[in-house]
């Protein structure tokens, strides 16, 4: 049994929590808080034993009637492998205490690729990472685009792609992100997404263009590949339905919109209402000589979930691809039901 230390336990780390517990083979050795706020009395609830940061820390929480476990040094100390889901650029300020304790470690995608060993997701370039110490899981953006071209890549050879992300201003307990009533263009062209994506996919040419919404639901891409020869379509339909972590969203059920696809995760029951699959709309998809366009939406609180449990398994020495198998299992990744009168992917009859 791998036990787990979570480090921030916020929007990701509280999901990494839960997703931990999902697992027969792992378990979550305790999570650090800096406050003792509703978040710290949702993972106490939980039955997850609270840590601080420092020493410093603990009298704020006792205070509030929290008693912490202890230190992160202890939960180091108590935990197989440490996932930092602290906020962006703070994870690498962590690693020196890591490497100290001499525990592996993960850190999320906003740190920088050179604070790990090597940046990952399982289905892209999972297999290279075994014998790695430490792994960065890539960005809710990167991972949603790596899942979609590691899958293509299967199809034929890839020759280029380009995409524009449209991505939401801030998750929704973000109160002071924005823009509210604006189009915010990332001037810095190629946006860093393109270098981030060949972090896992070194091989693949792209270019990225982005620019920030008023959503806090989703990102969404507009991808275009296009493929050294003229693709066989009906493969490339094939190959993308059955990916586990990629959704095709049919187009004849009113699912035209990111908040429809939130609404199915919640009536679904899912925790949090998570969306973790990559979801691609089916009518999106245009094949025309040697290119392939079509619309991606990517749920940025919950997608790297399923790639951070992988990475977990990764870091303890097993097989990246099988582990995305497992955690698929026990999570209930690729189970997203959205009904279809009509398939219009065809399937293969063996
Ligand atoms: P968050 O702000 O929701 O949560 C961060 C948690 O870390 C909070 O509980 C905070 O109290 C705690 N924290 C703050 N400073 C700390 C410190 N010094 N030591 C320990 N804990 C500390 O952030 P998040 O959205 O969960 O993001 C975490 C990481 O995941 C970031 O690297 C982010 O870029 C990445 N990520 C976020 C998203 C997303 O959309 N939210 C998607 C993919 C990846």
């Amino acid at each position: 049994m791998l036990s787990v230390g979570i480090n921030g336990y916020g929007t990701i780390g509280k999901r990494v929590a839960d997703a931990v517990r999902t697992q027969p083979d792992m378990t979550v050795a305790g999570v650090v808080k800096t406050s003792p706020d509703h978040v710290a009395a949702l993972a106490d609830d939980r039955g997850f034993s609270l840590y601080v940061p420092t020493k410093d820390y603990r009298g704020e929480f006792r205070a509030a009637g929290m008693d912490p476990a202890g230190t992160l040094e202890d939960l180091l100390d108590a935990s197989d492998i440490v996932v930092d889901a602290t906020p962006g650029g703070v994870g690498q300020s962590y690693v020196p205490k890591y490497r100290e304790a001499g525990i592996p470690y993960i850190l999320q995608g906003a740190e920088p690729a050179k604070a790990a060993a090597a940046s990952f997701c399982a289905g892209a370039n999972g297999p290279s990472c075994v014998d790695e110490g430490s792994l960065r899981v890539v960005s809710c953006n990167t991972t949603g685009l790596a899942r979609t071209l590691a899958t293509l890549g299967e199809v034929a050879p890839v020759d280029r792609v380009d995409v524009t992300l449209v991505r939401r201003g801030g998750d929704p307990t973000q109160t002071d992100r924005g823009p509210i009533n604006d189009i915010l263009p990332t001037t810095d062209v190629p946006s860093h997404h393109a270098e981030d994506l060949r972090t896992v996919l070194p091989d693949v040419s792209i270019h990225t263009v982005a620019m920030t919404v008023p959503t806090t639901l989703m990102h969404v891409h507009g991808v275009t590949v296009t493929f050294e020869s003229t693709p066989d379509e009906r493969a490339i339909r094939e190959q993308l339905a059955g990916a586990d972590r990629l959704a095709l969203v049919p187009g004849d059920r009113d699912l035209d919109a990111i908040s429809a696809l939130i609404e199915v995760g919640r009536d679904m029951g899912r925790p949090r209402g998570d969306i973790w699959e990559t979801c691609l709309w089916e009518d999106s998809i245009d094949v025309r000589d040697r290119r392939l366009s079509f619309i991606q939406a990517v749920h940025q609180e919950s997608i790297v979930v399923p790639e951070t449990i992988d990475a977990i398994r990764t870091l303890a020495g097993e097989d990246p691809i099988e582990s995305a198998e497992w955690t698929n299992e026990h999570l209930g990744v690729g189970q997203l039901r959205f009904g279809s009168r009509e398939r219009t992917t065809p399937v293969t009859a063996e």
